[in-house]
């Protein structure tokens, strides 16, 4: 019997993550293997800042929204909006359609692409890596194909993690579940180019509920890492308390949002993990669509690293670099997820700090181009001084910061 199928490449994983890893594979003349077990839309409030749009070339059509203001809601239902300013907006995709797009880029680019579920990570006499994957095609058989290096881009239940990567350990879960609607067409309450964001433990106690728009659709969702707390029950409630429970539900759907970066994200010889898989979603904000693909594209530098060095060591360049960029943001992120979400009375005091416009200025600027202008020192100071303040107590709510 011959041996299977040898490829420079497998990706295992068609989501943000993988099919930009296996884009940038197949772009530098990698054989490249995209494996995806399809059949499921990713549920996802699919909100997408510029320097995504900017950093991976996406086409303006794969945008439904342009969001311009967010308005966050504190637990006493006074809110406080924050218009981005200038041109700025958040985009907003459906994953359907978006992951797609990236797929097919990728095989426009030369990667194939195949339909299959990865069952087993194998290895041959040689020492090869075997990837064992079954196909509905043909009748859930298992095909087997040779990988000198894999990309484990599966998603936050990552079973090449778990198999090929067993050091990698498990991330913490918050668990996200949304209601996608028919948009409404004129209700005063609903602006079809603003997020509404709900800081109130009724809605998360330890994470926030959103409004996101989406065109001519609405995410509604909830995240929590309290396994007890209705999320369903949750979106019940908002949308019966802004009117969102009158317009058609299309699809009703959940998943877990790892909290935290893996502590390693390779085996040290072929595999190296990346976006969900390695854990990588910001705390606080749930978002994890950019760093998904900022992922994807560092572990494609990586292991383009180990196939033309073959030196193992080159992929432990994946983290290394995220982290450098990254780490320190996720750091903060997670200390203000432990500590404002933490009751109904800091998040009063957090929604009333956003109020700040300097406040608003650096957390758009964060979002948007993932980097701070350092050109306004003393606003950051000012900033860091009154959020010290806050967390020590000395400011009343609202009343400092004059509510709406
Ligand atoms: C409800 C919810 C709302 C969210 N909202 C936002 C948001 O608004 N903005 C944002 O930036 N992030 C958001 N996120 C996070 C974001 O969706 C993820 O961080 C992002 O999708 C990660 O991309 P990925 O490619 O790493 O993994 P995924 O998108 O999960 O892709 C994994 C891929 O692997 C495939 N796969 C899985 N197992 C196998 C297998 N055994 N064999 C073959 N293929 C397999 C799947 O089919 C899938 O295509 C949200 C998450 C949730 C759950």
């Amino acid at each position: 019997m011959s041996a299977p199928e040898l490829f420079d490449v497998v990706v295992i994983g068609g989501g943000p993550s993988g099919a930009t890893a296996a884009d940038d594979l197949a772009r530098a003349g990698r054989k490249v293997l995209l494996l995806d077990k399809a059949g499921r839309i990713k549920p996802c409030g699919g909100a997408v800042p510029p320097r995504l749009i900017r950093d991976f070339e996406i086409p303006d059509h794969l945008i439904v929204a342009r969001v311009r203001s967010a308005r966050i809601v504190a637990p006493s239902e006074r809110s406080v909006d924050m218009p981005i300013e200038g041109n700025g907006y958040v985009g907003m995709v459906d994953r359907d359609v978006f992951d797609e797009w990236l797929r097919e880029r990728a095989r426009a680019s030369g990667a194939e692409r195949r339909t299959g579920q990865f069952e087993s990570f194998e290895r041959d006499a040689e020492g090869t890596a075997v990837i064992a994957y079954s196909t509905r095609e043909n009748g859930g058989e298992t095909v087997r194909v040779r990988a000198r290096s894999v990309v484990g881009a599966d998603g936050a239940n990552s079973a090449v993690a778990k198999q090929a990567v067993p050091k990698a350990g498990r991330a913490p879960f918050v668990f996200a579940y949304h209601e996608i609607v028919k948009a409404p067409e004129n209700m005063p309450n609903y602006d079809a180019d603003r997020c509404d964001v709900y800081y109130q433990g009724s809605l998360s106690p330890d994470f926030y509920a959103w409004i996101f728009p989406h065109g001519d659709k609405v995410s509604i969702g909830t995240g929590s890492a309290n396994k007890g707390f209705s999320l369903r029950g949750a979106v019940g409630d908002l949308r019966r308390a802004t009117g969102l429970d009158g317009m058609e539900t299309i699809r009703r759907e959940g998943a877990p949002i790892p909290m935290r970066p893996l502590k390693v994200w390779d085996n040290q010889k072929d595999v190296v993990l990346a976006g969900d898989a390695a854990g990588v979603v910001a705390p606080a904000s749930g978002e994890g669509i950019y760093y998904a693909m900022l992922g994807g594209r560092l572990a494609a530098d990586a292991v383009e690293g180990l196939l033309a060095t073959g030196h193992a060591t080159e992929l432990a360049t994946a983290r290394k670099r995220f982290m450098a960029e990254h780490g320190r943001v996720f750091w903060a992120l997670g200390l203000l997820q432990r500590f404002w979400y933490g009751s109904d009375k800091r998040r009063e005091r957090f929604v009333s700090l956003c109020r700040d416009p300097d406040v608003q200025r650096i957390t758009w600027e964060s979002y948007m181009n993932k980097a701070l202008v350092r050109s306004k020192p003393m606003a950051h100071l000012r900033i860091i001084m009154k959020d010290l303040a806050d967390l020590l107590g000395f400011l009343t709510p609202w009343k400092k910061a004059g509510a709406r």
